[in-house]
């Protein structure tokens, strides 16, 4: 039989089925339930947050909290261009403009050096992301955060468990939001999660999720309000997930010990970063592609899919995409642009073993020559 890896399976090694029986059993299969209230409490307090709003997904997560955060049409909002679309698009959806940063070569997350240049009077905040699990150089962005008021929404999708500084993705700005789709840390399948210190915040969040409507007055709708709310049943497979989070993270960081092993010596792969100042989450490993490598990126994800490993380009910079590029045309963005042609995410599922680095490793060396 033909091996085949994917980039990503989730792994559903715990209380998923006992919970997702339960919610059947009981017919509590919408949006309420106990089992809301229970992953968003055990979601807190991994993040070490005050408060943890569930949501039906990661860009729904970033749309109401950039709502509850006051963004209006004509505001401008900070991002780093080589991102997941739906970054830019969450700004989109409020009428308001993306400003794109360029990467810094080092963790690939926007450059904290680039960001003072991008501020007008309509800039609104920050979205840093924590771009494949590696955390933002934060010190910087709240410092500038602070001196222009402006607030700070961490986009910590990819990054459930990794630290800036021995803090928590997900307490370092005013907000933080989570996904939880099948290729993510952990997930139910579709899910997100908006996390909070900010008690007003995390109240307006549950209005603006629930339709608007008063917490106080059924029926009664004083804001223009979405449904945006998590099932009962989704929220099962996320606090069986939750209660095994610390093995997730642990299966994650392993796999990506085993690939700096098996690629020790080949210095055409640059590997996933881990700053000192860091704890990486691994959600993906990455390959960056030297370039003076003898074959392009495209052929040697062509030759490894022959070969039965499943890998992933770098996503494209949000300046390359037909929604964004006009307004960018002028613009340059050199170093995502660069690390956007060669950079390439390798199987990371907690399932995998390390023979099957060992093998993914071994095909990358040889395929590469
Ligand atoms: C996955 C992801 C999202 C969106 O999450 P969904 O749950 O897929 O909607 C947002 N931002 C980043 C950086 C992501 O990787």
């Amino acid at each position: 039989m033909k091996r085949f890896i994917p980039v990503a399976e989730p792994a559903l090694v715990g209380n998923e089925k006992t919970y997702v029986l339960d919610c059947l059993d009981s017919t509590w299969i919408s949006s309420s339930g106990e089992y809301i209230q229970r992953f968003e409490s055990a979601f807190a307090d991994f993040c070490g947050a005050r408060h943890a709003v569930s949501c039906c997904n990661g860009t729904v997560a970033l749309h109401l909290a950039l709502l509850a955060l006051g963004v209006v049409p004509g505001d401008e909002v900070l991002i780093p261009t080589l991102t997941f679309v739906a970054t830019a698009n969450a700004v989109a959806y409020c009428g308001a403009r993306p400003v794109l940063v360029d990467s810094e070569p080092e963790t690939w997350n926007m450059n904290p050096q680039l960001i003072r240049k991008h501020i007008t009077p309509r800039t609104k905040g920050i979205i840093p992301v924590h771009l494949y699990g590696h955390p933002m150089d934060m010190d910087p962005v709240l410092e500038i955060a602070r001196e222009h008021n402006l607030f700070v929404l961490e986009d910590a999708a990819e990054a459930h468990g990794a630290e800036y500084k021995g803090r928590r993705a997900g307490t370092l700005g005013d907000a933080a939001t989570f996904s939880f789709y099948g290729n993510k840390i952990i997930t139910t399948g579709e899910g997100g999660m908006v996390v909070t210190d900010d008690d007003a915040l995390a109240a307006n969040l549950r209005q603006l999720k629930g339709q608007g409507q008063d917490p106080s007055r059924r029926y009664w709708f004083p804001v223009l309000g979405y449904n945006y709310r998590m099932t009962n049943v989704a929220a099962a497979i996320g606090l069986a997930q939750t209660e095994k989070i610390e093995w997730h993270l642990a299966r994650r960081r392993e796999n990506a010990m085993w690939y700096r092993k098996h690629l020790s010596g080949y210095d055409q792969f640059t590997l996933s970063p881990e700053k000192s100042w860091a704890h990486n989450a691994f959600w993906i490993n990455c390959v960056l592609l030297d370039r003076k490598s003898p074959v392009d990126r495209d052929t040697l994800m062509a030759r490894l899919a022959e070969a039965g490993i499943e890998t992933r380009p770098f996503f494209y910079p949000m300046h390359t995409l037909p929604m964004y590029r006009d307004e960018n045309r002028e613009r340059y963005f050199p170093v995502a642009d660069d690390l956007a042609v060669r950079g390439f995410n390798l199987p990371s599922s907690a399932s995998l073993t390390e023979e099957d680095v060992a093998y993914i490793c071994r095909m990358l060396v040889e395929l590469a020559s």
